[in-house]
């Protein structure tokens, strides 16, 4: 269910970081079509920046998982969300063969930034992740770990040139192969119920999620309960509790609503992008220069 790239193809290079049991290098992805291609031509070549996750023999018990993600991926396309363009098996790897986007991940951007990044800035970023959310709310497919960290900038809208342009990355492994201990670790972007039994993740677990990756935006990319242990971040959701609200009144109040502990409260993604629009056109100030949108 997802296509297969050669070893051949692809060419790696400088190792970017660590995932969840994976290794992530920049690469380059050498496609040669038999096909005709966009421009009519036949046996072209082409050479496109990608970004390769590489999950290691030592880990092939998880491969299964690996793929169910490599699956879920293909099965999507949508303006806000990074295109896969297939797996790689070689050896004892596998490799997943991933858009290169440009400014990297939404957290350390927002880390990075020296002036405040506006109200309007936010609101367009909260606006294309609930549009890609949507979407895929609407394929009844689950993302399962929405997060800043997973979300990429492809343009990042500080020159004024059409505001920000994010793409939501993978998930990575799902969230049923890791352990006790990196579930709860990834409180508070984990949803209560899932903590409780990975089966029960659902569409609902990334309203959650969403809502934690909105307070993210709100605090600028900080960590939300960064220095909490463990046992403490196990206690937070067993006695309900809430993160600290944003300042920013309207974010504020759809982060609530998403991060209600009963998922069946949890409002469809359709209507929080109705939601954003709205505020956007009551708010003068928030509501972008119109621009031409860039795919
Ligand atoms: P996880 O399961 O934790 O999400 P992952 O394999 O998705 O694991 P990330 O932590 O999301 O790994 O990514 C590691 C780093 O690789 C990021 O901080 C970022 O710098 C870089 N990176 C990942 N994907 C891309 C991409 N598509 N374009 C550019 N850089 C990327
Ligand atoms: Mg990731």
């Amino acid at each position: 269910s997802f296509h297969r790239i050669l070893k051949e193809e692809i060419e790696q290079g400088e190792h970017l970081g660590l995932g969840t049991r994976t290794n992530i290098y920049a690469g380059v992805l050498k496609t040669k079509s038999e096909d005709e291609d966009d421009f009519g031509g036949y046996g072209t070549s082409q050479e496109v920046r990608v970004v390769l996750k590489v999950l290691g023999s030592g880990h092939r018990d998880i491969s299964l998982a690996f793929f169910e993600t490599a699956s879920m991926m293909r099965q999507v396309s949508h303006k806000h969300i990074a295109l896969l363009y297939g797996v790689c098996v070689h050896h004892q790897e596998n490799i997943m063969v991933e858009e290169f986007v440009q400014f990297g991940p939404l957290d350390l951007f927002m880390r990075r930034q020296t002036t405040p990044l506006s109200t309007s800035w936010k609101f367009q970023v909260a606006k294309q992740l609930a549009s890609a959310l949507s979407y895929l709310e609407d394929k009844k497919l689950v993302h399962g770990y929405v997060c800043a960290k997973n979300i990429l900038l492809a343009r990042d809208g500080l020159e004024s040139e059409g505001g920000p342009f994010i793409k939501l990355s993978d998930p990575g492994i799902p969230i049923t192969v890791l352990t006790r201990e990196e579930c709860v670790d990834r409180i508070p972007w984990i949803a209560p119920e899932c903590v409780q039994d990975t089966a029960n993740l659902s569409v609902a677990a990334d309203k959650w999620g969403f809502g934690t990756t909105l307070w993210e935006i709100c605090y600028n990319g900080e960590i939300p309960l960064k220095d909490k242990k463990l046992t403490e971040k196990e206690r937070f959701y067993a006695a309900q509790c809430q993160l600290a609200t944003p300042d920013c009144q309207e974010l504020a109040k759809l982060m609530t609503h998403c991060m209600t502990y009963d998922p069946h409260q949890r409002p469809f993604f359709r209507a929080i992008v109705r939601d954003i629009d709205m505020v956007e056109k009551q708010n003068p100030s928030i509501k972008p220069v119109p621009t031409l949108e860039v795919d």
